[in-house]
């Protein structure tokens, strides 16, 4: 597709096209938002040229309440678009609103365990899953498996410095890359030595049972570059971009700008009002620099928010 490519400035980016034919799985990540419906249609593209269309497997992470309304069933109205496959999953027990409650926490950007507890982990449980299937149907060996995210560079510094294709290694994954990473992690232990971040195999979800590797198709690509690929897929966009929003996210993610979220507290005044009595009751600040119950006044006597562009900041 012709899409401007962002000249970014980036570590790199492995193969331009992983092998897509090669594994046994494709695990479509989505969300319902605009990244993630740029992801999957670039995906379809190159998995219907390479004949392994029926090996993408889509998948969301349902926050429950946290999220905006209709997004579940959007992300399933995206899969079914183009005849894919579509599973939810979601952290057994609360949702994301009555695990802050719970904690008597809000997430925060150096301990997102919003995305460990309510993304990354009850995806992995899918993997589970569909290793099992694959065995049962007699596969043997490792079944080799694709995780497809939308994640863009362009989003954070940290997602900047991410690899568009990597390898998911973890301390029991046998592979090439892994077994030497361990090792070298292992002097350090053996030394009772703390072992130094990026010199381990990782905590990926490969293992003995599969080979999981990560791709980001839209890593370096701009929201322009989106938001054309929006368009020519003919997917429907959710309401909340159309209301403003730049992300859809969760309805107050703690990574938003403050504009972000008054316009937010302004369209989701009954949501806003809930976890303001959180943070009371908790005696927890939604965010050090930015409090719940100061987001609302702010929406209170602001006009409407028109559009906000930019998601940090
Ligand atoms: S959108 Fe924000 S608050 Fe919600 S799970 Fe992601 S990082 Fe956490």
């Amino acid at each position: 597709m012709s899409t401007t490519q962002m000249e970014l400035e980036l570590p790199g980016f492995g193969p331009s096209l992983p092998d897509l034919a090669s594994y046994d799985w494709i695990l479509a990540n989505i969300s319902g938002g605009k990244d993630s419906m740029a992801m999957l249609y670039e995906l379809v593209q190159h998995a219907r040229a390479a004949g392994v269309l029926d090996r993408i497997v889509c998948v969301h992470a349902d926050l429950g309440s946290a999220e905006w309304e209709g997004t579940k069933e959007l992300a399933a109205e995206h899969a079914a678009a183009f005849g894919l496959r579509f599973e939810v999953v979601a952290r057994k027990g609360g949702d994301l609103i009555d695990r802050i409650e719970e904690r008597g926490m809000f997430p925060d950007a150096d301990n997102r365990w919003c995305t460990s507890d309510f993304k990354r982990n009850p995806v992995r449980t899918l993997i589970t899953r569909l290793v099992q299937t694959s065995r049962d149907a007699g596969h043997t060996g490792r079944v080799r498996i694709l995780n497809v995210m939308g994640i863009r560079a362009e989003e954070s510094p940290k997602r900047r410095k991410l690899l568009a294709f990597s390898h998911e290694g973890s301390w029991t994954c046998p592979c090439e890359e892994c077994v030497p990473k361990r090792a070298k992690a292992e002097q350090y232990k053996a030394r009772k030595q703390k072992v130094p971040k990026g010199v381990g195999p990782g905590w990926g979800a490969s293992n003995t049972l599969r080979h999981v590797d990560v791709w980001y198709p839209v890593h370096a690509w701009s929201a322009m570059d989106v938001w054309a690929a929006v368009e020519v897929s003919g997917l429907r966009v959710h309401p909340a971009y159309l209301a403003g929003m730049p992300r859809l996210s969760c309805k107050f993610c703690v990574l938003a700008s403050k504009s972000a979220l008054v316009l937010s507290a302004q369209l989701n005044p009954e949501p806003a009002a809930r976890l303001a009595r959180i943070e009371k009751k908790i005696g927890h600040r939604f965010r050090n620099d930015l409090s719940m119950a100061e987001i609302i006044a702010e929406a209170d006597r602001s006009p409407r928010v028109e559009a906000v562009a930019c998601w940090q900041g």
